[in-house]
């Protein structure tokens, strides 16, 4: 690409940076935004109200340093938690996106590599280029599942230092049993790598006590990633958050920023943390209106994924960038993710999720892939 087309290439960035694309989520201005996964539901008047009295007590203090340590925001997350978790277990940053690259910074890097199995999170190969780690896509069935034998073979041979797994995995959906957890742990125990289990949606599971926290106990060098981002309806506040062993967290010490989170995200998430049954009532209308896309879909003639998570990936579409463009037409933005055949739609309030169903029907309608029997 020449000057002319590419700006970029007029700079010295790093060589590896070179022909690299950002994250590129489109930020469309529509009435029904349901391509990121956002939590859709308004947050309850107490949770704004409590909100606001923290922000207001600590503008006073914002001459100030916040707390390095954040040690009331560690205690209230721990406590969110259970299981037995301590302060000193629990670290956080502006969003899972950070805790993520504070990771890839002390356990990748050049020379180093990390691993997950793709369709996955489209973030970790950028936070592994901006790292300088090396990105291996491990595979998955064709159905998308992963099972403990396939990732452990690939794991075995190509040894990487970090491993991630997304569960619920994005875009697909669907959560990973733990036992494929416990195996792909002892599998990078024999190089001493780390294993990262991402569960930005872990709230929203089908049994909720099939989490990787569980895991923790005995498993020095496994690290859960979690964020307030999706079950708290918090993304716009951005924090993110791990729970592992103290060792881990003081690892991180090692590459954070100085005052990383604000004295203002700080007092917000606590207060947050505070009110959360308030906030996270939301969560089960949101499965609520997740298992009715699921079964509206197969009415359809459609293929939704299992989902354990606030949105559904489906298959079946003969042209699922006509379909995505008709869904915006109609004011709705879902998400394709360079998937043929598929789209990924989050879960929205009732009226978000008809809305979207009904569009959905209209375009199958008029492409003739409407059953008859719907
Ligand atoms: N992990 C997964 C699997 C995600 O889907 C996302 C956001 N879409 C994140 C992490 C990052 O979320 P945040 O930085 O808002 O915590």
């Amino acid at each position: 690409m020449n000057e002319a087309l590419d700006p970029l290439s007029a700079l010295p960035i790093r060589d590896d940076l070179r022909g690299r694309s950002p994250y590129g989520a489109p930020m469309i201005d529509v009435p029904i935004t349901l391509n990121v996964n956002e939590n859709t539901h308004p947050m309850p008047q107490e949770v704004i109200d409590a909100i606001t009295a923290e922000i207001a007590t600590v503008a006073r203090t914002l001459n100030r340093y916040p707390d390095r340590e954040f040690t009331a925001l560690r205690e209230e997350l721990a406590d969110y938690l259970g299981h037995g978790l301590k302060p000193e277990n629990i670290w956080a940053a502006n969003g899972s996106n950070e805790v993520l690259q504070q990771l890839f910074q002390v356990f990748g890097g050049p020379g180093r590599s990390v691993m997950s199995f793709v369709p996955t999170y489209s973030m970790y190969p950028l936070l592994a280029d901006g790292t300088n780690t090396r990105f291996i896509a491990g595979k998955r069935a064709p159905d998308f599942s992963l099972d403990a034998t396939s990732a452990v073979t690939q794991i075995q041979k190509h040894r990487p230092n970090i491993v991630v797994l997304c569960s619920p995995n994005n875009p697909t959906g669907t959560g990973l049993g733990l036992d494929v957890i416990e195996a792909v742990y002892e599998a990078m125990q024999e190089h001493e790598g780390v294993t990262i289990v991402d569960e930005a949606y872990a709230e929203f599971a089908q049994d909720t006590s099939a989490h990787a926290l569980t895991l923790l106990p005995n498993r020095p060098r496994l690290v859960v990633s979690r964020t307030m981002s999706k079950a708290f309806a918090f993304a716009g506040a951005r924090l993110g958050y791990f729970a592992a062993d103290p060792a881990i967290a003081d690892a991180v010490r090692l590459v954070r920023l100085p005052y990383h989170l604000s004295s203002v995200t700080q007092a917000v998430a606590i207060a947050a943390l505070r009110h959360r049954e308030g906030l996270l009532a939301n969560v089960q209308d949101i499965r609520t209106q997740r298992d009715r896309i699921v079964k509206t879909l197969k009415e359809y003639g459609l293929h939704p994924a299992v989902s354990d998570s606030n949105f559904i990936f489906f298959s079946g579409l003969r042209d699922e960038k006509e379909a995505w463009q008709w869904l915006l037409n109609d004011g709705i933005l879902v998400r394709d993710n360079g998937i043929a055949g598929h789209l990924r739609v989050t879960a929205g309030t009732a009226s978000e999720t008809t809305a979207f169903l009904e569009s959905l029907k209209k375009y199958l309608e008029h492409s003739g892939e409407l059953p008859a029997s719907c």
